[in-house]
């Protein structure tokens, strides 16, 4: 065993040190705690269902690495599997068993898979589909809805324009018009919008991506007769159904929301879980739609690091220990724990005349801050709950429990949670909640 030299410098010391080198001092923004206020901490390492910072401080982790650690971290399982690897040579950059092992496995999982092609993120998943689907439809069009987060391509980096359905502007300086005006963007939740933009432009809407329960702006799930209405208009306009299960994929059922709901999309994309916590994305669907992939077809699309024997291991480890501990249900006993722990402390703050609400599916959950009935669209989130939200994040943490930093995000439950520990962080979050007020 290795042992870890606490750190000299405080959070706040590295955060300085870090911002003088790197953007914001993070690699991705969200971390920066920009939305909530005050200073990220360093997190130093992980075990189970806690980190520790550097500063030598525990918190509980709802957030996961933002859904990756299903298990926790530092699951020993995993840690073995990547060990193990590491010592056979961390990238060959030529075909490694582990590949195809952990092909045969999600493509025996999910129902949607006849065949996958991995790369190294879940960005890079949704833009190779996107490829696809434009080469296999021949448009240049597609949709997305808003609220729903594909990954930062250029394509996806689109928000909803003035009107009901519309093609988007984009969300991020630097995204060409060029580019932005082939994505279209609707509201979730509304089968006229839907019916409208197909009648308008179906013929030339080569894909429609949607997460599978949006879970990047809240968490919006769908009515079934939504997805009905999606499929029916896709199938007969001959426009690929892309579901995006990046978050969902092997957390909400171990096909994903697609087996969960019989959804029959044409094509889906993964990442975070199937990973074990490395880096690590996949894309995939039938057969003649993947053999178009080159090799086999015209659509290009490669990698150095693709495959990477770690990232394999590390995949295949977390699906087995997941697997052999019957996760999935695992996972919604202690979703519906949480939820029935979490139910009253809600009703006290809204007798108390202060409004949110929770929604959960399986191990995933959000707490909406001033809204009185579950949204399902991100235009029916109330901005004023940000406000609410940033006290109470920082009150969670002074109870030694960490949440995502920002009120657009969802809690991740993992297996190394058990009832007591919940049961204990929902004496906290009560608190919270009673203290940010
Ligand atoms: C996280 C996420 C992505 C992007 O994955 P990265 O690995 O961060 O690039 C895409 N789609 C969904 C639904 C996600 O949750």
């Amino acid at each position: 065993m290795t042992t870890i030299t606490p750190s000299t410098q405080t959070s706040q010391d590295l955060f300085t040190r870090a911002c003088a080198v790197m953007p914001g001092g993070v690699s991705s923004p969200v971390r920066a705690y920009q939305s909530v206020g005050g200073q990220p901490f360093f997190i130093a390492s992980g075990s189970g269902c806690h980190v520790r910072t550097e500063d030598g401080n525990e918190y509980l982790d709802f957030v996961g690495s933002w859904g990756p650690l299903i298990l926790g971290h530092a699951h020993p399982a995993v840690t073995s599997a990547v060990q193990k690897a590491v010592a056979l040579g961390t990238s060959f950059g030529a075909p490694c068993l582990p590949e195809t092992e952990l092909a045969e496995k999600i493509c025996a999982m999910s129902p949607v898979l006849d065949k996958v092609r991995f790369v190294n993120s879940g960005t890079e998943a949704t833009m190779s589909a996107l490829r696809l689907a434009r080469a296999v439809t021949g448009r240049d069009g597609f949709i997305k809805f808003d609220g729903c987060y594909h990954g930062h391509a250029d394509s996806f980096l689109v928000k909803a324009g003035s009107g009901l359905a519309t093609f988007g502007e984009s969300s991020s300086a630097g995204v060409p018009t060029a580019c932005s005006a082939l994505t279209g963007v609707l509201p979730l939740d509304n089968e006229k919008a839907l019916e409208e933009w197909f009648a308008a432009n179906g013929d030339q809407t080569a894909a429609v991506f949607v997460e599978g329960i949006p879970a990047n702006c809240g968490l919006l799930p769908q009515r079934k007769e939504w997805w009905k209405k999606l499929r029916e208009v896709t199938r007969a306009h001959g426009t690929l159904l892309v579901v995006d299960e990046v978050i969902t994929g092997f957390r909400v059922a171990p096909g994903g929301f697609c087996s969960l709901e019989g959804i029959d999309a044409d094509l889906v994309t993964y990442g975070k879980i199937i990973g074990g916590g490395l880096p690590v994305g996949a894309y995939g669907g039938r057969k003649d739609l993947m053999d178009r992939i080159c090799p086999d077809g015209n659509v290009y699309q490669a990698g150095t690091l693709s495959g990477n024997p770690l990232c394999m291991a590390a995949g295949i480890a977390a699906l087995d220990a997941i697997v052999a501990q019957d996760g999935w249900q695992r996972l919604e006993q202690l979703g519906s724990h949480w939820e029935r722990l979490l139910q009253p402390l809600l009703a006290r703050e809204i007798a108390a005349g202060h409004p949110l609400t929770l929604t959960r599916r399986g191990s995933l959950f959000w707490l909406c801050f001033d809204a009185t009935e579950a949204p399902r669209t991100f235009a029916a989130i109330p901005s004023s709950g940000a406000k609410r939200f940033a006290r109470f994040f920082h009150e969670l943490l002074s109870r030694s429990i960490m949440i995502a930093p920002s009120a657009y995000e969802v809690g991740f439950l993992n297996l190394a949670m058990d009832e007591e520990i919940l049961t204990q962080a929902a004496v906290a979050f009560g608190e919270a909640l009673e203290a940010s007020r």
